[in-house]
C-alpha cells in the first residue's frame, strides 16, 4: 500500500518524503544480521571487540569464567534506553547509507520500520523449535506481507538439527512461499553446553548438518550465519554441493580475534567464494558495533575494492532477489 501511494506521488511529481530525505553521501551498504532487542540493564555492559582473543583456563570447581574482557582503550557502549537505541541505530542508517535485515523483539521492530526512511529495514521472523510458533501462525506471518524474511532460525540452541524432521514444515512454507531463510550455524558464544544453553551442542552447528534439510526442499534459498564459524572447510564442502547456499560473517567479526576472523574470511574467499560471502554484523546493543564491524571489511587489506562491494553489498542484494537501481546512490 505505502508503495502504491509513493508510487502516486511520484507520478504528481510531489514525493511523499520530501521534506526529511537528504541525499546520501555514501554507496549503499547491506547489513543482512541485526537484531531488534529491548535493552536490558542486566544484560548491557561495555564491551571490548575481539574480545575471545585469551580463553579462560577455567575449572568446574571454581567460579565460571567470564569470557567478556573489558580491558580496551575505547570499548563500546551498550545503549541508555529503548528511544536511545532506536535513535542511535536509524542515525546511522542514514548516515552510512544502510539497508538492514532485523529480527528480534516484535515491538521493536515495528517502532524501527516505522522511523526509519522506507524500505530500509527488512523485517524477518524467527524461531528455534516448533514451541516458539505453530507452522500455521508462521505462514500467516509471512503471508501478512510484513515479514520478508525467515530469520534467525537458531535450532541449535534447542539441541536441534535443522535437519531435524520437525522443522520441516517450516521450511516447507518458506521454500513454497519463496521467502529466503537465514540459519544459525556454528559457535554462538562460549562455555554454552556448560554454562549456560544446556541444550547447546557444538557438532550442531556444523554446516553438513543441513545437507538432508536443503536435499528435501531443493528450491530454497538459505544462508549459513556466521560464517559455520570455525568450521571452514565443512563451509566450503557444503557451499560447493549446494549452488544456492550463502553466509553472513556476522557476530565472529567481532567477537573471536581479529587475526582469527581475517584468517576464516581469506580462507572463504581463497575457496571461490567471494559471491557469496554477505555482511552483517549481530548488532544487538552497542551502537558503535556497526562501525566496528564494517571496519573489518573496509579495512582489510586481503580483499580488492571489488571483493568488499560484493561483500558489503552486491551479494545481498542477489542474494534477496533485490535490484540496485531501488538503493539511494551518491550524485557522481
Ligand atoms: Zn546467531
Amino acid at each position: 500500500m505505502k508503495k502504491l501511494l509513493f508510487t502516486a506521488f511520484m507520478a504528481l511529481g510531489i514525493s511523499a518524503f520530501a521534506q526529511d530525505v537528504e541525499p546520501v553521501k555514501r554507496m549503499p551498504i547491506f547489513d543482512i544480521h541485526v537484531h531488534t532487542m529491548k535493552v536490558n540493564p542486566a544484560w548491557s555492559s561495555p564491551m571490548c571487540p575481539w574480545f575471545l582473543s585469551d580463553m579462560p583456563g577455567a575449572d568446574p570447581n571454581e567460579e565460571a569464567p567470564f569470557f567478556m574482557n573489558q580491558d580496551c582503550v575505547d570499548p563500546l557502549q551498550p545503549a541508555k534506553s529503548d528511544q536511545d537505541m532506536q535513535d542511535e541505530v536509524i542515525k546511522r542508517i542514514k548516515e552510512f547509507n544502510m539497508t538492514m535485515v532485523a529480527f528480534g523483539d516484535a515491538e521493536v521492530l515495528h517502532n524501527w520500520v516505522n522511523a526509519a526512511p522506507a524500505g530500509r529495514i527488512i523485517p524477518g521472523i524467527g524461531f528455534g523449535s516448533p514451541d516458539d510458533i505453530s507452522v500455521e501462525a508462521f505462514r500467516d506471518s509471512l503471508e501478512s506481507g510484513f515479514y520478508k524474511v525467515v530469520a534467525e532460525v537458531a535450532p541449535q540452541y534447542k539441541g536441534l538439527s535443522p535437519s531435524d524432521p520437525s522443522l520441516d514444515p517450516y521450511f516447507a512454507v518458506a521454500e513454497e512461499l519463496g521467502v529466503p531463510v537465514g540459519i544459525h550455524m556454528g559457535t554462538g558464544g562460549n562455555g554454552m553446553a556448560n554454562l549456560t544453553q544446556p541444550k547447546y551442542r557444538a557438532s550442531l552447528g556444523n554446516p553438513f548438518e543441513l545437507e538432508e534439510m536443503l536435499a528435501r526442499h531443493p528450491n530454497m534459498k538459505i544462508w549459513v550465519m556466521h560464517a559455520g564459524y570455525p568450521m571452514a572447510e565443512e563451509m566450503i564442502a557444503l557451499m560447493g554441493a549446494n549452488a544456492y547456499v550463502y553466509l553472513d560473517i556476522s557476530g565472529m567479526i567481532w567477537s573471536y580475534p581479529i587475526d582469527e576472523v581475517q584468517w576464516y574470511i581469506k580462507r572463504l574467499i581463497q575457496a571461490g567464494f567471494g559471491k557469496r560471502i554477505m555482511y552483517g554484523t549481530d548488532f544487538m546493543m552497542w551502537p558503535r558495533l556497526f562501525e566496528t564491524s564494517m571496519g573489518v571489511v573496509m579495512n582489510a587489506q586481503f580483499l580488492s575494492e571489488d571483493q568488499k562491494r560484493d561483500i558489503m553489498f552486491n551479494n545481498a542484494v542477489r542474494f534477496f532477489r533485490m535490484n540496485k537501481d531501488d538503493f539511494e546512490w551518491p550524485a557522481e
